[in-house]
């Protein structure tokens, strides 16, 4: 369910174990679509399409967070669907996704629902500065607003249409990490190696493994704090947690969840070239009943989001490609792209990971290539 660039990376891991995929979604240049062996262009609600989704499947998941939950019933009556769309449900709202946290026992940013006038009023002065967004819909920084204020905290919420919100305190934070967990119908699960990342304006830009200067500590709380988060919605498939590091009361850096994502994540894309198997083989495997084991980072990695402004560096219109002759020149570079043909500022058109001998080479390498993307240093 979904022909996005996520869909597309999971049906060439498919492909690649002998499977034929069939992907659902209305977009006739879909980057799944374009490479998947049966494409059915419709709507997600589509009641035909979805009957014949299920004709030709053994089994359904999604890549597409937003896919509505209803859908995802309709399949589950005859298919096995994984993540079920119960648990789709409570990561596409973020009031539910932090009820859930809290239920795993796992820490989040102090936080209020904002769904009328009263529960405006009624927020707790302690959440300003704040950052006000919408409870679904969301991606990308996009439906969210800073607020410093009362003030700005009312019109940022008649500009969101006055939209069922939280308010979050605004979190001083040190860093960034995320982990990917795979989770088996039996309750066997699996973690990737904690990343690194780094957003800019509200998306991705940078994610680096292993996290530099990360104690094992801190890594192995993140990990346990993922499977339990799994496991107390007895996920099935593979789910992106990420937190923010923040200094505790001690000064120590503690783990706060900031949100999840029922899928394969940006954040886990170099696990294609830098883990003996990846994100992607294992959301086929927990669709297909295969073991999963333990991935094995073999090489230290750096990603790189690639979005449509490269194609606009220096000037302005028309697109031009980036230099890429010179970046696949440098060493360990595995460079994506996800088949679109329109470049636009701000969408995700591909990435670019590097592996290298010691996390010091991979990071220098990863500079280099942002200076000739003309990408800022991280
Ligand atoms: P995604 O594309 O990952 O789904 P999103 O639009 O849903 O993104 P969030 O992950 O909620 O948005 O926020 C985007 C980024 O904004 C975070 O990664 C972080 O850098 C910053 N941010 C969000 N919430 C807070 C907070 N409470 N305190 C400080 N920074 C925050
Ligand atoms: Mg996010």
């Amino acid at each position: 369910m979904g022909g996005g660039q996520l869909g597309r990376m999971f049906v060439h891991a498919a492909q690649a174990m002998g499977y034929a995929t069939a992907v659902l979604d209305a977009d006739p240049t879909s980057p799944a679509g374009l490479v998947s062996h049966h494409h059915l262009l419709a709507a997600y609600t589509d009641t035909a399409a979805l009957a014949e989704l299920a004709r030709v499947a053994d089994a359904v998941t999604t890549e597409f967070e937003n896919v509505p939950a209803p859908a995802l019933r309709v399949l589950a009556e005859t298919r096995p669907v994984a993540p079920s769309a119960e648990a789709v449900a409570i990561c596409q709202d973020r009031a539910a996704e932090k009820a859930h946290f809290s239920r795993a026992g796992v820490p989040c940013a102090p936080y209020a629902v904002i769904d009328s006038e009263a529960a405006l009023a009624a927020a707790d002065e302690a959440l300003l500065p704040g950052i006000l967004k919408t409870a679904t819909l969301g991606y990308d920084g996009k439906g969210q607003a800073r607020v410093a204020d009362r003030a700005e905290l009312t019109s940022a919420w008649q500009r969101l249409g006055k939209a069922r919100c939280v308010l979050e305190r605004l979190l001083p934070l040190q860093r960034e990490l995320s982990v990917i967990v795979a989770r088996g119908a039996d309750g066997h699960a699996v973690t990737f190696p904690v990343q690194q990342n780094l957003h800019r304006d509200g998306i991705l830009a940078v994610t680096q493994v292993p996290a530099p200067d990360v104690p094992s500590s801190l890594a192995d709380e993140a990990a346990r704090c993922a499977k339990a988060i799994a496991a107390s919605m007895d996920y099935v498939g593979v789910l992106c947690v990420e937190f923010f590091v923040v200094a505790g009361a001690d000064g120590a850096p503690r783990l706060v969840a900031n949100e999840m994502a029922p899928r394969p994540h940006n954040s886990g894309h170099y696990t294609i070239d830098a883990c003996d198997v990846s994100q992607f083989d294992l959301q086929v495997r927990c669709m297909a009943g295969l073991p999963l084991v333990s991935p094995r980072l073999h090489s230290p990695a750096v990603m790189l989001n690639l979005l449509g402004d490269l194609w606009f560096v220096g000037g302005e219109a028309p697109a031009k490609a980036p230099r890429w002759v010179e970046v696949l020149a440098l060493p360990g570079a595995h460079l994506h792209l996800y088949g679109k043909t329109d470049a636009r500022p701000g969408r995700k058109m591909g990435h670019l990971t590097f592996t290298g001998a010691t996390p010091e080479d991979t990071r220098a390498l990863a500079l280099k290539a942002c200076a000739l993307l003309g990408l800022p240093a991280f």
